[in-house]
């Protein structure tokens, strides 16, 4: 992917970092128009909202569909901003160029579906070249952690002509509970970045933390992983929102968090360190997760030893599970004293639970 253009850049003096901010979905006139006044008065140059919105369940609130494309329309003409908005087929690509809508996302359940990006693509490469020149295109990584399939996906519509092509990461899901709605898995956008270095990498801390109190932090990461920029969910009432409420700030809030973002200089010293640091961030909460998952298998055991009048603590078990991990752990560079202190700090934990589970 060679000779891409910055995003944004003829259109606005495009400085780091990139911000598009808007609600999830576009639900009515007023809405629309009154939180894109608030986020122009914030400085921010191009309006998201989802007009066609792909929910995981049926019965959900799915987008206005074509009648909002006339809202973002007049976003663009009231305001200046551009608008922007997700499409996830031909149709929706054909009637939201038709409309006058110049920036185009394309979702996770989409980019993961190759027939679908072609399909998109398809619609892309037919458009005269004036109109082609103008489209910026973003591509967010697919809902499953595949890098190539998130590479093949960008490729489809690079294919097609587009030169003002970006990335979104919005994370990845995953089953069971998590401190973050989408992990971010920091590793597969960085190494996207490593690979195209001339790719604009936007981050979407809205998807990844599924609340609003997340936003922030994940912003400053990801200013801190050199990300071009933003794609926040803003509503003017995000409590009613009809979607995504929890993970909507309001205009204001989101102009208090940009206003304390720390942009450091590409060359700061500190920028491998902080690079490190996010590592050890990521991982750090991928270790909570783990023992969570192990802390709800010992609870299940827990309550089979309850059915089953067995003690909770069975001593061969434990010196046997402790001399194993010792053992791998020297193997690992690790301390023995280190590992048996951590394994004694979760075998307690688990008894305390599973003692719990049979006094109830
Ligand atoms: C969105 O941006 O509102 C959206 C549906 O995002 P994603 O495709 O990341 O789930
Ligand atoms: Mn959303």
């Amino acid at each position: 992917m060679k000779d891409l253009k910055p995003l944004f850049s003829d259109t606005f003096n495009a400085e780091r970092p990139i911000v598009m901010a808007g609600p999830c979905s576009a639900e009515n006139e007023e809405q629309v128009l009154s939180t894109a006044r608030e986020l122009a008065e914030a400085g921010i140059k191009v309006f998201r909202a989802g007009v066609w919105k792909p929910r995981t369940k049926p019965g959900g609130f799915e987008g206005i569909g074509s009648p909002a494309l006339e809202w973002m329309i007049k976003v663009q003409e009231q305001t200046g901003m551009m608008a922007a908005t997700e499409v996830a087929n031909s149709r929706h690509t054909t009637e939201a160029l038709a409309a006058g809508i110049e920036v185009l996302w394309i979702g996770a359940r989409t980019s993961a579906n190759p027939f679908a990006m072609q399909e998109i693509a398809d619609v892309l490469s037919a458009l005269p070249s004036q109109k082609l020149d103008r489209l910026t295109v973003l591509v967010k990584n697919p809902v499953n952690p595949d890098l190539e399939l998130w590479i093949g996906a960008l490729q489809r519509i690079y294919n097609a002509g587009v030169r003002r092509l970006g990335a979104i990461h919005r994370g990845f899901s995953s089953y069971g509970k998590h401190i973050y709605r989408n992990p971010p898995q920091w590793r597969i956008p960085i190494e996207l970045k490593r690979r195209y270095p001339h790719l604009p990498l936007l981050c979407d801390p809205s998807h990844i933390g599924g609340k609003r109190e997340m936003v922030a932090t994940l912003c400053q990461q990801a200013l801190d992983m050199n990300f071009e920029g933003f794609i926040v969910e803003s509503h003017c009432n995000p409590d009613c929102a009809l979607s995504d409420k929890d993970q909507q700030v309001t205009p204001e809030v989101l102009s208090f968090i940009l206003g304390n973002l720390v942009c450091r200089s590409e060359t700061s010293s500190t920028e491998n360190l902080s690079m490190l640091r996010q590592r050890i961030d990521s991982i750090d909460d991928e270790l909570l997760e783990i023992l969570a998952r192990r802390m709800a298998v010992c609870r299940e055991v827990g309550q089979y030893k309850r059915e089953h009048g067995m003690p909770v603590v069975q001593a061969g078990r434990y010196n046997d599970l402790m001399q194993r991990r010792v053992d791998m752990a020297s193997d690992l560079g690790m301390g023995s004293d280190f590992v048996r202190s951590v394994l004694a700090a979760i075998h307690e934990e688990s008894v305390r639970q599973q003692l719990e589970i049979c006094s109830e």
